[in-house]
């Protein structure tokens, strides 16, 4: 029986480690790449396919998704997961929440939860996972229940909620979230929610690194005055009229605000999703300054890099934080250009066109937020990227490597064996903070860089200075035995 399922050949393979493109051949055995290197013979296949020549990107972690929130779960599931697959993506993470739109009700994650993944199970064509919002109290509590017993490991918080619907204005935000009476869903929320989260960090220090916050970051009071003022005045409209409605600064502030109970509460894990203007940019990279005990990420949407109110096609680009204008979309190709941005989602919230538009149609205000984009979120990153100079390698980190490692999923991100990639794993255990780790062999008394065939092998990490900072024998990972050696 040949070694490989499958074995793709003749392609040009993107790495988020390497640069440029390279000749490879990718050999698949039981769904995970276990070989990578040039003319592996076809005869080691039971299927051989022919690239063509054609680029190989890792499969796109699409680390921003909203699977049920316009149709029901379930559905959601089997079409959105086949969207992304038609993109490139293999992996969704989409954020899940009690209250109005998704499951519609409320009550504990312990009983909401297992509701949701029965919802999914057994639907999707991708490998998907959920980031879940403590709404209320109760949920608070919940965070080391739903890191250890479910797995989940990132939560989000809407920092516009409190004040604001997820269309426009509303005036009864505990009917729309779902909480109990006396229940806030405010500042002094979020801080507790980041308390609580930081708290189980510290219980579970092992799976600390992947334990992550995100913040949707607007600012009600200020979406609700310019609002009334945009509606009054009459000036604008569409796009226009709604970026205008939630203006730039009301994101700027908001980032400001979430960045101080960060250090106020001692959680250094910290994603500032979608960030839509040069103001909102600016505002995070302040923060990182301010507070460099943070380990902030930045997201920006393959939306926001499309399209500005002027290009989109009408109302179906209402989307929260809004389309912005053109200098906006330029100043974000900016900060992506300049490694300013850790990764690319398309934040697909598919919402068709019979719910989508409210009465009358062309009033931005009445219709519905968010639209899909998991299908072009590589190839449209890779076709404006390309003109502005965005190298394949800094797109795989993008949409790959870099929402792979801050959630925790350690062998997605790039395309290498998948043995090898175990391995490092267990070696990295034992080196925390091991940047690179290179293998040597034994050969007497001597030590050499291994090569293929050399069988004393140990493993040295090295931190990102190249500072040699531990020594690991072969270890306990699938393929292989042996003692860890901690330096
Ligand atoms: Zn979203």
């Amino acid at each position: 029986m040949p070694a490989l399922d499958l074995l793709v050949k003749n392609v040009r393979v993107v790495r988020p480690d390497h640069i440029g493109a390279a000749d490879l051949d990718i050999g698949i055995a039981g769904g995970r790449f276990t070989r990578l290197g040039p003319a592996i013979p076809a005869s080691e296949a039971a299927t051989v396919v022919d690239g063509r020549g054609r680029l190989a990107f890792p499969g796109v972690v699409d680390a921003h998704q909203h699977w049920g929130i316009y149709n029901p779960l379930a559905a959601d599931t089997r079409t959105e997961s086949q969207a992304s697959a038609q993109g490139g993506v293999t992996t969704g993470i989409t954020y899940m929440r009690t209250g109005q739109y998704y499951l519609n009700r409320g009550g504990p994650y312990e009983e909401f939860f297992p509701q949701v993944l029965s919802a999914a199970e057994g639907r999707s064509y991708i490998d998907y996972a959920f980031h879940l919002a403590p709404m209320d109290s109760r949920h608070i509590a919940e965070i080391p229940l739903l890191i250890e017993q479910f797995g989940v490991t990132s939560f989000k918080v809407f920092m516009f909620y409190g004040g604001f619907g997820l269309h426009g204005a509303s005036a009864s935000q505990r009917d729309f979230l779902m909480i109990p009476d006396g229940e806030s869903y405010d500042y002094a929320h979020f801080e507790f929610v980041m308390r609580g989260i930081q708290a189980a960090r510290e219980q579970l220090p092992a799976l600390a690194g992947d334990i992550s916050l995100s913040l949707h970051c607007e600012t009600a009071e200020i979406m609700r005055a310019y609002t009334a003022i945009v509606q009054q005045e009459g000036r604008l409209t569409g796009l226009e009229a709604y970026s205008a409605a939630r203006p730039p600064h009301s994101e700027g502030l908001a980032v400001s605000i979430a960045s101080y109970l960060a250090h106020e509460t001692g959680l250094p894990t910290i994603n500032l999703l979608h960030l839509s203007s040069a103001k909102a940019l600016e505002a995070a990279l302040i923060m990182a300054r301010a507070f460099p005990h943070i380990d902030f990420r930045r997201e920006v949407t393959v939306g926001h890099l499309l399209a500005d109110f002027r290009t989109a096609s009408g109302l179906g680009g209402k989307v929260n934080p809004p389309l912005r204008s053109r200098a906006d979309v330029e100043a974000l190709w900016e900060h992506v250009l300049a490694g300013e941005v850790d990764w690319v989602v398309s934040d697909h919230a598919c919402c068709r066109d019979e719910m989508k538009f409210g009465q009358p149609r062309d009033d931005v205000f009445a219709a519905k937020s968010g639209f899909g984009g998991t299908e072009y979120l590589l190839p449209g990153l890779i076709t404006e990227g390309r003109k502005r100079g965005l190298s394949y390698q800094k797109v795989a980190q993008l949409t790959a490597q870099h929402p792979a490692r801050r959630f925790g999923l350690h062998t997605k991100g790039t395309i290498a064996d998948y043995n090898r990639q175990q391995l490092e794993l267990a070696v990295r255990q034992v080196i925390p903070g091991a940047a690179t780790i290179r293998t040597y062999a034994v050969a007497g008394d001597t030590v050499h860089l291994a090569e293929p065939g050399d069988t004393n092998r140990f493993y040295a990490g090295h931190d990102a200075k190249g500072k040699l900072i531990g020594l690991a024998g072969k270890a306990a990972a699938p393929g292989y035995a042996g003692p860890i050696i901690r330096l």
